[in-house]
């Protein structure tokens, strides 16, 4: 495990705001409070705050991401950060606008340990938990930024780097402070797992309805083995009964996520046993083109072969949607987060062809 480090400024619960500013009237914790949260400037900025408190905020409550690196694309409508963190570490956030939404993909980790092949962050390993400010503190830039160009930030989600349920009892302080603080309704908030039971059984009995969508990618045992290692540990109807038990006690719409990968998990085999589960599940399937990775020999399913794979998940009923790929090209996409600033030197085995 990594050494404590320093509380970063929105680490700290509001009770514990309130210890930190003991010696100050009591207004002043709703107003420091209000200030980070509803307004998300910096210490500095809390012009309504005495000098002195300003720049003792600033020493004792520092900001967790410093920015390394900012890229825009999409005609401006996609940008993304690569942030460096108190111990050098780096993640990023991608604010993606939409003309109804302005939605952010969080980190919920620095790197990641579920070890799916296909994807940049898994190929590069797992470096450590972040913790609830280190979330936190992503949707408070983004949606600074968002407001500068005149949005409001309506949705985040949990998928940048890192699985979310390997690192729960922070990601979930994280989504309660979106919800409480952020002012961010609990269905405009999306945790996105690979696949972890205990995780998504756990997420039942919080009281936020958030939604939950869960990256499939395949829809048998064996090939989920190999796309995605921690099958192995949770296989498919493990996985659906947790996904049941959450749909029972939430009525959320779940949804799957499949990258598709040309030749491996795009065929109408793959279709017609992706559609029997999902109906099973009521749930929605999201489908992009896998996003070439350096550690990755595959690419994408063609956008042909992409129609065809949807096609015959409507023609059996399934509500589906294509996402398009937003920041390609400034490696903002899905699983590539991280790929460019980063020499990488993993390999994995091509994915087994269907026969
Ligand atoms: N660990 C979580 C969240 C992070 S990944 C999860 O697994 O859901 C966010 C999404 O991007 C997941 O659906 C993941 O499978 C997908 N993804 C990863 N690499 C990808 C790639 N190269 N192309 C397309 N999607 C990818």
């Amino acid at each position: 495990m990594t050494a404590a480090r320093a509380r970063t400024r929105y680490d700290l619960e509001r009770e514990e705001l309130g210890e930190l500013l003991a010696d100050e009237p009591r207004y002043r914790v709703d107003q420091v409070w209000r200030g980070l949260h509803e307004r998300g400037v910096e210490p500095d900025e809390m012009t309504d705050l005495p000098r002195g408190l300003r720049a003792r905020l600033g020493d004792v409550l520092p900001a967790a991401l410093v920015p390394a690196a900012e890229s825009r694309s999409d005609a401006g409508d996609t940008i993304k950060w690569l942030w460096t963190l108190a111990d050098g570490t780096q993640v990023e956030t991608v604010l993606m606008l939409y003309p109804e939404r302005a939605t952010v993909c969080v980190s919920s980790q620095a790197g990641c340990a579920m070890a799916c092949g296909f994807c940049a962050t898994g190929q590069a390993g797992f470096d450590r938990n972040l913790s609830t400010g280190e979330i936190v503190e992503q949707v408070v830039r983004a949606r600074r930024r968002a407001a500068e160009l005149g949005r409001r930030v309506s949705n985040v989600v949990f998928m940048g780097m890192g699985e979310p349920f390997a690192n729960y009892d922070r990601t979930w302080s994280a989504v309660r402070r979106m919800h409480d603080d952020l002012g961010l309704s609990a269905r405009h908030l999306t945790v996105s797992t690979v696949g972890i039971v205990p995780g998504i059984r756990r997420m039942a009995t919080e009281a936020l309805p958030v939604n939950l969508a869960v990256s499939l990618h395949a829809a048998n045992d064996v090939l989920r083995d190999e796309l995605v290692p921690i099958n192995k540990r949770y296989p498919l109807a493990a996985l659906a009964e947790a996904c049941r038990g959450y749909l029972d006690a939430k009525h959320r719409r779940l949804s799957f996520e499949w990258a598709l990968i040309d030749g491996t998990n795009d065929t109408l085999q793959d279709a017609a046993e992706l559609a029997a589960y999902a109906l099973s599940l009521r749930a929605h399937v999201n489908l992009i083109p896998l996003n070439p990775t350096p550690g990755y020999p595959a690419v994408g399913t063609p956008p042909a072969g992409v129609a065809a794979f949807a096609r015959a998940l409507r023609d059996r009923g399934v509500n589906t949607t294509v996402r398009r790929t937003r920041g390609t090209d400034i490696d903002a996409a899905c699983g590539q987060l991280r790929a460019a600033h980063e020499v990488t030197s993993v390999t994995v085995a091509p994915p087994r062809r269907r026969p």
